[in-house]
């Protein structure tokens, strides 16, 4: 338990290195350019190696994102570099795809894949999907319904970044979606009502009721008041 190493690698053939936190098997997305010679156990980054970051740019359009391959721990995956902050855009840890699978549906529109989480009606990347295309088994388990189909085998879409097959701009909105506490996902781009709006809408209903309630009280009054006049 604690840091490790891991290393990231290029297509080019460059390796920089994260740090991966065995507690929650993830690494970080800030990169260093150097380690430390393991110290009696194990490699760790060196600290005084870590390379300019700007995470407060958005992460880099899908097409700019460099495909990277991560390795720890016995581990391997892979995931995107973002050129514009300078650091890993994630997947931090192979937990996330099969966190995906228990999410998202894959639709195979016009001959490319897309992912649309569980019950909404476009992709992430924002396609409508009624009609339109084909789902294709990907969910783990079915949720719907005990006698449905046999769980999709487990499936890397970003081991599938290169190639065309799978739409980079949904693989994005993942990453820059998140999961709550409930295990719902936010979806930027998605056509969905969010939270605020929802109470937004019933602050405004909460508003009207009390303006109709007292409109209702003032009649009243003014009907026992000067009705028997
Ligand atoms: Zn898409």
């Amino acid at each position: 338990m604690g840091d490790w190493l891991a290393r990231v690698v290029f297509p080019d053939g460059r390796v920089l290195f994260a740090n991966w936190h065995s507690n929650s098997c993830a690494v970080g997305d800030q990169l260093y350019a150097g380690f430390l010679p393991a110290d009696g156990e194990r490699e760790r980054i060196d600290p005084e190696t870590e390379l300019p970051a700007r995470p407060d740019l958005p992460v880099s359009d899908a097409d700019r994102l460099i495909p990277v391959r991560l390795t720890c721990d016995g581990r391997e995956w892979l995931a995107l570099f973002c050129p514009d902050r300078n650091m890993l855009a994630g997947p931090l840890g192979d937990f996330f795809t099969e966190s995906l699978q228990w999410d998202f549906q894959l639709f195979d529109l016009r001959g490319q894949l897309h992912l649309v989480q569980w019950g909404l009606a476009t992709t992430v990347c924002g396609l409508p999907v009624k009609g339109e295309g084909q789902e294709v088994p990907f969910f783990h388990v079915d949720r719907r319904s005990k006698d449905g189909p046999a769980p999709a085998p487990w499936r890397d879409l970003f081991a599938q970044w290169n190639g065309g097959l799978v739409c980079r701009d949904c693989l994005r909105g993942t990453l820059l979606s998140s999961k709550d506490a409930l295990g719902e996902w936010d979806n930027p781009g998605q056509t969905t009502v969010a939270p605020s709006q929802t109470r937004n809408l019933a602050r405004l209903c909460l508003i009207l009721l009390a303006l109709g309630v007292t409109g209702f009280m003032l009649a009243w009054f003014s009907d026992v008041i000067f009705g028997g006049v």
